[in-house]
């Protein structure tokens, strides 16, 4: 079968299609025969070396398709079921063999391709505004990079918990994007100060919880604006990480709460998986949830696709199919 991998960290090109063997089910395993691989911000990481991976890898760590095989002791799915993940790496390919206990099944009323888009970043989504702070309705929040594939799908979810949302964007394109997903407030931030615009329009340190994928770019002017004990949730590095920040920092700020939390401490248990899973379905079918695919790649383009990405020429979901 062919598959994407890399032997070297490095820039897209480093990115090769490969023939490799194809994948049995071990115990405890499914073989899933893939219909689409999401794209995620994570695998640059992955591929730059910013984030420690074994070499040589085989990337991507969502997908979505039919159950092809399972080996012993499996008892979560079916020869034949539908099904998608996030977590389990090695999506870039035409088949996987995932531990069947992170995979969920699809249900008939969500197509695979919509499927794979919400995984990693819908479920990013969820636990960002109903966990590490759980929107009330009237909370202000800000999120950056309100049109990428987090940021459409999280100003849904802050709507649909009443919350006030301002989203910052990098393009007149995007402005529109994010306006179409809900955000009350979208502000360029490639020509605004948008700490100035939150603060002028939101009033100053009026932030109940910044959502952070960007990182180094943003972050210090997005501490100004929270309340006293308000959250700033930093869950990616866009634009770079971000670097030490002092406890007093916070203590300055208003006795302000950090976190850097990550999605798989969020789907730590089966039951958890299972639950972010069923409500984000849930949205979906019955339109309460708009997944936006922005673009769908053949596998063997995966280095253009992380140039896209990386370049930001890309909103909502890419994925790669095979
Ligand atoms: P996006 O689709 O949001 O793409 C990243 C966006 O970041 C770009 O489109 C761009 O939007 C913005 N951006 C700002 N500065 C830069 C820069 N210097 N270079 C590139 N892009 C920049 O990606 P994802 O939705 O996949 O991920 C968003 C963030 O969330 C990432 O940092 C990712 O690592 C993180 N993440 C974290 C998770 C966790 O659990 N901790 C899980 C999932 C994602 P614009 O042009 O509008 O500025």
């Amino acid at each position: 079968m062919r598959a994407i991998e890399f032997s070297s960290n490095g820039g897209p090109e480093v990115l090769e299609l490969v023939e490799v063997p194809e994948p049995t089910a071990g115990p405890g395993q499914a073989v899933v025969h893939i219909d689409s691989a999401g794209l995620n911000f994570i695998d640059t990481y992955h591929r730059s070396g910013l984030y420690d991976v074994t070499l040589p890898m085989r990337p991507g760590v969502e997908g979505s398709g039919i159950v092809a095989a399972i080996g012993d002791d499996v008892t979560e799915v079916a020869v034949g079921d539908r099904v998608a993940w996030a977590g389990p790496g090695g999506s870039y390919a035409e088949q996987a063999a995932v531990s069947a206990d992170q995979l969920v099944r699809v249900p008939d009323a969500v197509s695979l391709d919509a499927a794979a888009a919400v995984m990693l970043q819908g479920m990013t989504a969820h636990y960002l505004a109903l966990d590490t702070h759980p929107l009330a309705p009237g909370d202000k929040c800000l999120i950056h990079a309100g049109a990428g594939g987090v940021g459409l799908l999280l100003t849904q979810i802050a709507k649909l918990q009443g919350a006030e949302v301002f989203t910052t964007v990098g393009s007149a394109a995007k402005v529109e994007l994010s306006r179409a997903a809900g955000s009350d407030h979208v502000i360029n931030y490639n020509e605004q100060n948008f700490a100035d615009v939150v603060a002028e329009v939101g009033g100053p340190n009026s932030l109940a919880v910044v959502y952070d994928g960007v990182g180094a770019s943003v972050f210090d002017d997005s501490l100004s604006l929270l309340r006293k004990r308000g959250v700033m949730a930093t869950f990616g590095n866009a634009s770079g990480p971000v670097p030490p920040v002092s406890p007093l920092a916070l203590s300055a700020g208003g006795s302000l709460f950090l976190t850097r939390p990550t999605l798989f401490d969020y789907i730590a248990t089966r039951p958890e998986l299972l639950k972010r899973a069923a409500d984000l379905f849930g949205w979906m079918a019955t339109d309460k949830l708009d997944v936006t695919i922005s673009h769908r790649i053949p596998l063997a383009e995966a280095a253009e696709a992380h140039q896209m990405l990386e370049g930001r020429l890309t909103h909502g979901k890419v994925l790669l199919q095979p």
